[in-house]
């Protein structure tokens, strides 16, 4: 299915709305600041985050229902932030895509959408599905992630160039541009938490209590930084990352 070409938005019709889409295997800190960011540096109405079902580039990941109800438990206190089940409902292969021309169906051709993403995104972008497709579906804004320049191939820093535009200029149209979204580096990935959620397993499974050792200390200390309480506790209770 094609979509429409972008549209120009009137006035009236000015709220932004954030699609956040991820593995979040865990949810942790870097993805809350990411949406935090976006609210505030995009003046966005609302961040949709969208937790894939099944993502295409990714092996092994946690089930889809942990990660959903993690994702609730960390912005349960967020303004403006809400989970969309739409990938994980639909279940199989998650496409962004897909999910785009879904919220663009249930938004209508007016509203402008904005797809948020960190830099190493950006970066691999032509390799997603259909991927010429999504500035006809959305905006695109990309955050800089753990470095200080994007470092893009020369096709991608063309489409980037083409497309660049000011964040203030994201209400003008309902898709199209690509905009940089400014935010303070966290550095923290959910390959981390999780590489530090199985080492606190296994201490645990040798009968050391948390943080007995300074090693097992610093550990769950860096835990308590990258998670929200919530989501640790969830973890914690099942067992998850074991
Ligand atoms: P993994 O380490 O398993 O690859 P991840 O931490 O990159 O996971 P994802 O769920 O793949 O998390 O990320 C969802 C989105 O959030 C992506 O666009 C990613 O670039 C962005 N993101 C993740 N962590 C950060 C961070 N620390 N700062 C800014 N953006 C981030």
């Amino acid at each position: 299915m094609q979509a429409n070409p972008p549209v120009a938005v009137g006035a009236s019709e000015r709220s932004v709305i954030g699609i956040l889409g991820g593995t979040f295997d865990p949810i942790h800190v870097g993805h809350i600041a990411l949406a935090r960011a976006a609210l505030r540096e995009l003046n966005l109405a609302q961040v949709r985050f969208v937790p894939a079902a099944q993502p295409w580039q990714k092996t092994g990941v946690t089930d889809a229902a942990h990660r959903a109800q993690m994702v609730q438990l960390a912005i349960a206190g967020e303004p403006r932030c809400v989970l969309d089940r739409h990938e994980i409902e639909h279940g199989g292969a998650s496409y962004t895509v897909d999910s785009l021309r879904a919220a663009r169906a249930s938004l209508g051709d007016a509203v402008p959408i904005v797809l948020i993403i960190g830099s190493d995104q950006m970066r691999t972008l032509d390799t997603w599905h259909q991927w010429q497709s999504l500035p006809t579906l959305a905006h695109l804004a990309v955050a800089l992630r753990g470095q200080a320049v994007l470092a893009l191939s020369c096709a991608l820093q063309a489409f980037y160039n083409e497309r660049w535009a000011p964040a203030s200029d994201l209400p003008r149209a309902s898709a199209g541009s690509v905009v940089e979204l400014p935010m303070a580096p966290v550095d923290v990935s959910a390959t981390e938490v999780r590489a530090l959620l199985a080492q606190s397993a296994l201490e645990s499974t040798a009968g050391s209590a948390p943080g007995s050792t300074p090693d097992a200390a610093t550990r769950t200390a860096r835990l308590a930084c990258c998670l929200a309480p919530q989501v640790l506790d969830y973890i914690r209770a099942r067992h998850l990352y074991a």
